[in-house]
C-alpha cells in the first residue's frame, strides 16, 4: 500500500490526509464533526475517506486518531471527551464501513508519534508530547513506538490531579471524567478562561461566563494587557508544575507541545525558566519546543500508524 491516508477525528473537525510513500502530502480534507451522532460520525469519515480515494484514483491504508481510545477489554471507546463515542463499538464499524483493516489510536498518541517520527521530536529517543486545546492529552513515544499500556492510558496526564495546588486551585474545576481539579480543567483553553475569571471556588459551571475567548486572551497578553498577562502567568504556571510531574516520572528528551494554546509564545521562555521550582533535578536539560507540524500532527501520525 503506497497511499496512507490518515484521519483526525476531533470534537469540532474531522480532518482526512493522504500521504505518499515519502511522507508528501497530496491532498487534505476537513469537514464539521456530526456532533452527539455516531452514526453520522461513522458515515462521515467513510465518506471522506472515499472522497479522497476517488480524488486520488487509488485506495490506501487508514489510520484514525480519536479522543480517548480503544478499550483493550472489551473493544468499545472509552475515556473520550466526545462522550457520544464512549462505549461505541468504532474499530468494528469502521472496519466494516471501510472494507480494510483500520488502525486506531489516541489522538495524542498520533500527535506525538508524528512528532516523534520527523517533527520537533525527531532523533529524540524519549518524547512526550502535550495537545493544549480543547482538551488536554498526552502521548509518549520511545524510541519511534507509541507506548499504549495495557489499559491503554499511557500519556493521558490531563486526568492527573493538578499537583502543588495553592489553596484557589483546590479543589478545582469539574472534569467531565467525574473529579475535580485534572490538569486537563486547568490547561485547556476553558482553563486559561479561568485564569482569568476564576469566579468562586475555579468552578467553571459557576455563572462566570468569560466574555473573552482563550484566543482572545492570549493576543490581548501578547499586547501587554495587564490582566490578560497574569492570566496567561497563571496558565504559565500551572503548566511548569505540571510537567514537572511527567519529568519527575519519565524524563523525556523533549517535551512537544501542540494545540491553539501551544500558539502561546511566552510559554517556551517562561516554563523553562520557572519549572525547576518543581523538577527533582540540580539542573533540567529537557527541551521544551512548540509542534512542527502545527494543527497537522495529529492527521499525519495516524496516517504514519501503518509504517512503511
Ligand atoms: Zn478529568
Amino acid at each position: 500500500m503506497t497511499l496512507r491516508i490518515g484521519i483526525d477525528l476531533g470534537g469540532t473537525k474531522i480532518e482526512a490526509i493522504a500521504l505518499g510513500p515519502d511522507g508528501r502530502e497530496h491532498i487534505r480534507r476537513r469537514i464539521d464533526t456530526p456532533r452527539g451522532d455516531y452514526a453520522r460520525t461513522v458515515a462521515a469519515i467513510a465518506d471522506l475517506v472515499a472522497d479522497v480515494e476517488r480524488q486520488l484514483g487509488q485506495r490506501g491504508s487508514v489510520g484514525v486518531g480519536i479522543p480517548g481510545s480503544i478499550s483493550p477489554a472489551t473493544g468499545v471507546v472509552k475515556n473520550a471527551n466526545s462522550t457520544w463515542l464512549n462505549g461505541q463499538p468504532l474499530h468494528v464499524d469502521l472496519k466494516r464501513v471501510l472494507d480494510r483493516d483500520v488502525r486506531l489510536a489516541n489522538d495524542a498518541n498520533c500527535f506525538a508519534l508524528s512528532e516523534a517520527a520527523d517533527g520537533a521530536g525527531a532523533g529524540a529517543s524519549v518524547v512526550f508530547g502535550v495537545i493544549l486545546g480543547t482538551g488536554t492529552g498526552g502521548g509518549v513515544v520511545i524510541d519511534g513506538r507509541v507506548l499504549v499500556g495495557p489499559n491503554a492510558i499511557a500519556g493521558e496526564w490531563g486526568h492527573n490531579a493538578l499537583p502543588w495546588p495553592d489553596a484557589s486551585e483546590w479543589p478545582g474545576p469539574p472534569c467531565y471524567c467525574g473529579r475535580h481539579g485534572c490538569i486537563e480543567t486547568f490547561l485547556s483553553g476553558s482553563g486559561l478562561q479561568i485564569a482569568l475569571a476564576p469566579g468562586p471556588g475555579l468552578r467553571i459551571d459557576h455563572p462566570t461566563v468569560p466574555d473573552r475567548t482563550a484566543r482572545e486572551i492570549a493576543a490581548a497578553a501578547a499586547r501587554g494587557d495587564a490582566a490578560a498577562g497574569a492570566a496567561v502567568e497563571t496558565y504559565t504556571r500551572r503548566l511548569a508544575k505540571s510537567l514537572a510531574t511527567v519529568m519527575n516520572l519519565l524524563d523525556p528528551d523533549v517535551i512537544v507541545l501542540g494545540g491553539g494554546l501551544s500558539n502561546i509564545e511566552s510559554l517556551y521562555t517562561r516554563v523553562p525558566e520557572i519549572w525547576t521550582e518543581w523538577v527533582f533535578s540540580d539542573r533540567v536539560d529537557t527541551r521544551i519546543a512548540r509542534a512542527v507540524h502545527g494543527d497537522s500532527s495529529g492527521v499525519r501520525g495516524a496516517a504514519w500508524l501503518w509504517p512503511a
